[in-house]
C-alpha cells in the first residue's frame, strides 16, 4: 500500500507530542487516505511493538473490528454529515477513554457538512474536551466549510493513480465501470441461464468500451485467482460472490478471457463474442456440478 510520509510523520508527532488537534487531509483518493490513517492510528494506540498486522494486542483488534470506542469515524448519512452525528461523537468523548490517552475522530468527506453540523463541530473544535484529535478527509477542499477548514492544519496527501496506468480510466470511470462490471458478473456467475440476456448490458457500448469492460474482467478474475495463493491482495468486496469459484475454474475463465481479447483483434463480430463468453462460462460453471 502506498503511505503518505506526510501522514506517517504524524507518528512522530504524536510521540514528540507535537500533534495539533485538528487535521483537514486533502487528498484525491478518501478510502485509501482511511486506509493509510487507519494504520497511523493504530502506530499511535498500539501498545505492542506496532506491527503491520498486530494481531497481538486487542486495541489493535478493536480498531480493525471498529469498534474502539475512543475511535470514532462518522461518514456522510445520505448527502451529509449531520448535526445529530457530531452530537452524538461529542457525547461519546464527553468521558474519558477507558481504553487509550486520546481520542480521534475522523470525518470522511467533511466537504459534506452542512452549516448545522459545521457549527456544532466547531463548539467542538474550540474546546475540546479531554485529549481529542480529529482528522477531516475530503477530496474537495474548497468547498469544506471555511470555519472547518480555519482551524485545522492542512495536509495535503494526493495517491499515484494506478488504475489511470493500467486501464487509462480516472478514478471515477473505473468506479463506473466496476459498478456495471458487478451487475453483469453477479449475473453471469449466478444466473447463467438468462445471461445471454445480461448481454444488453455491454451490447450497444462501443468495441474499444467492451474491450476496456472484458479487460477489467480479466483482471478481476485474475485477482481472485491470485488471491487464493497469496493472502495479502486486498480484494474488493463486491465482488465476493467470487469466492465459490474453485481455483481451476477460475483458471479457465482466465484463459478464456484472455483468448477472447486476442480474437477481438481481429474484426470479429463483437456481439457474437460476447454470447460465446456466456456460454462459455456457463460451461464452466456446469462442469463441475
Ligand atoms: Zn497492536
Amino acid at each position: 500500500m502506498l503511505v503518505s510520509s506526510e501522514l506517517e510523520n504524524l507518528i512522530a508527532y504524536y510521540h514528540e507530542k507535537k500533534l495539533a488537534h485538528a487535521y483537514l487531509i486533502s487528498t484525491n483518493n478518501v478510502q485509501k487516505c482511511h486506509e493509510v490513517l487507519i494504520n497511523v492510528i493504530k502506530n499511535i494506540f498500539c501498545v505492542q511493538e506496532y506491527s503491520d498486522n498486530c494481531n497481538k494486542c486487542s486495541l489493535c483488534h478493536l480498531i480493525d473490528l471498529n469498534n474502539l470506542p475512543s475511535l470514532k469515524v462518522i461518514v456522510p448519512d445520505g448527502s451529509f454529515i449531520k448535526k445529530e452525528q457530531i452530537l452524538e461523537l461529542k457525547h461519546l468523548f464527553s468521558r474519558d477513554s477507558q481504553y487509550t490517552k486520546d481520542s480521534i475522530y475522523i470525518i470522511e468527506n467533511a466537504e459534506k457538512m452542512n452549516k448545522e453540523s459545521a457549527n456544532t463541530m466547531l463548539k467542538f473544535l474550540e474546546e475540546p474536551e479531554g485529549n481529542v484529535i480529529g482528522f477531516f478527509i475530503t477530496n474537495n477542499k474548497d468547498n469544506v466549510m471555511l470555519t472547518i477548514k480555519s482551524r485545522c492544519q492542512i495536509i495535503e496527501c494526493d495517491f499515484e493513480n494506478t488504475v489511470n496506468e493500467e486501464f487509462n480510466l480516472s478514478e471515477s470511470e473505473y468506479q463506473e465501470h466496476l459498478d456495471l462490471l458487478e451487475k453483469y458478473l453477479k449475473n453471469v456467475e449466478n444466473n447463467a441461464k438468462e445471461s445471454i440476456l445480461n448481454n444488453e448490458i455491454l451490447r450497444d457500448l462501443e468495441k474499444d468500451d467492451i474491450k476496456k469492460n472484458l479487460q477489467l474482467c480479466l483482471a478481476i478474475y485474475q485477482k481472485e485467482l491470485n488471491s487464493r495463493f497469496n493472502s495479502d491482495i486486498i480484494k474488493e468486496e463486491r465482488f465476493s460472490f467470487l469466492n465459490n469459484l474453485s481455483i481451476n475454474n477460475l483458471k479457465k475463465k482466465v484463459n478464456l478471457l484472455i483468448n477472447l481479447l486476442t480474437e477481438m483483434q481481429y474484426n470479429v463480430n463483437v456481439n457474437l463474442l460476447l454470447d460465446k463468453m456466456v456460454l462459455e462460462m456457463e460451461g464452466i460453471n456446469n462442469e463441475t456440478l
